[in-house]
């Protein structure tokens, strides 16, 4: 069996999957492989792990439907097209759970950071800007008992949550589709309406997938529905927010402040507005990027390869449809 992988992982997956007696390729070059370069190299091979940024799309599946499983190395899926892989029958795996602590962080860094202009403040040292002590210089936001917006409170929601609760005593309200009873009970978290998010949120965090109802809900209507005084964060993904909207937002003093992991586009350009504000702290989507989170993310990828290999069900399956739908031969049996 052969096995691709589209871009270096730590050793601890690659090992995994060489125990196994596979034959591993990792894509030997430290870039983005364009879809005919993926397609070409994945046609060779029976399994893929790939990222977030490879467009795992209808014609790469419908060119590699012979692949026996597919791990994503993310816990997003948005750049596979989950429904055209679940009718070709491939399996796709994903790594939930061991990022959530180290993404929520992520957050909360943002967070600290927009409030205290840390990220500024830094860069502005350098530029031989540190004088005398102004008590009118500098001021940020305190964050002690101020209420926090959760946009999505799912796994990486809750350790947010967690974060805030703790570290300041945040009120926590959140907006899903459904409740999260657990948030209810630890965090004594309150589930509103889209609007009432907006209206109360002194820091409003997002942490949704990206789906076509979420795509672009961040956007001029949704800022001028915030508070004056509220801080943006978003650690999700980039399209959920319109950047030249929050950009608008940010200048003209719709919102106060913003932090971004996740942009659009990505990367972002050297010369983009928000790079220049000082209530802004940009990070280059580095959310699970721990030493010990990659780890687990590359154990949990390659035993997604491993059982799709052997015909078993995913550990943490994406589509299990696959294994269930009516009328079609179940990969399993
Ligand atoms: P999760 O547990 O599935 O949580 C996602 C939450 O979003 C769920 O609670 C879901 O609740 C809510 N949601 C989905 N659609 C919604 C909608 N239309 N309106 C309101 N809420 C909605 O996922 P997770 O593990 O926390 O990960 C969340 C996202 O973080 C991932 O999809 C990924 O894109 C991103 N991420 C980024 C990084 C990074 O490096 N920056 C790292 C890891 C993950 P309902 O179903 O009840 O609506």
């Amino acid at each position: 069996m052969k096995v691709l992988i589209s871009r270096d992982i730590p050793r601890r997956g690659i090992e995994l999957l060489t125990a196994e007696g596979y034959e591993v390729t990792v894509c030997p070059d430290d870039r983005l492989l364009t879809q005919v370069e993926l397609i070409d190299l994945a046609r060779r091979h029976d399994a893929l792990l790939c990222m977030f940024s490879d467009a795992i799309d209808k014609h790469f599946l419908n060119e590699c439907k012979h692949l026996k499983v597919i791990a994503q190395f993310a816990v997003g899926y948005d750049n596979i097209d989950i429904a055209e892989s679940t009718r070709l029958r491939i399996p796709i795996g994903n790594t939930p759970d061991v990022l959530s602590g180290a993404t929520a962080d992520v957050a909360f860094l943002l967070m600290l950071a927009a409030s205290r202009k840390g990220f500024h403040l830094h860069k502005s040292i350098s530029l031989g800007q540190w004088s005398f002590f102004r008590p009118n210089a500098h001021l940020g936001l305190e964050l002690r008992n101020k209420t926090l917006g959760i946009f999505g409170l799912g796994r990486i929601g809750m350790e947010m949550a967690r974060l805030c609760a703790g570290a300041y005593q945040m009120k926590i309200l959140y907006h899903n589709r459904t409740n999260n009873a657990a948030a209810e009970k630890m965090f004594a978290a309150r589930r509103v309406e889209f609007d009432d998010l907006l209206a109360h949120s002194d820091v409003l965090s997002v942490h949704s997938s990206l789906t076509e109802e979420t795509r672009g809900i961040f956007n001029k209507n949704a800022f001028c529905r915030m508070k004056r005084t509220a801080i943006f964060v978003n650690t999700a993904r980039g399209p959920i927010h319109n950047e030249t909207d929050l950009i608008e937002a940010l200048h003209d003093g719709t919102i106060w402040g913003a932090g971004l992991d996740v942009t659009n586009p990505e990367p972002m350009k050297t010369d983009n507005p928000l790079l220049a504000m000082e209530n802004v702290a940009v990070l280059p989507h580095i959310g699970s990027s721990t030493i010990e989170t990659r780890d687990e993310m590359a154990r949990v990828a390659a035993e997604n390869i491993i059982c799709g290999l052997r015909g078993k069900r995913l550990p943490t399956i994406v589509n299990p449809e696959v294994y269930t739908n009516p009328g079609a031969s179940n990969p399993l049996a």
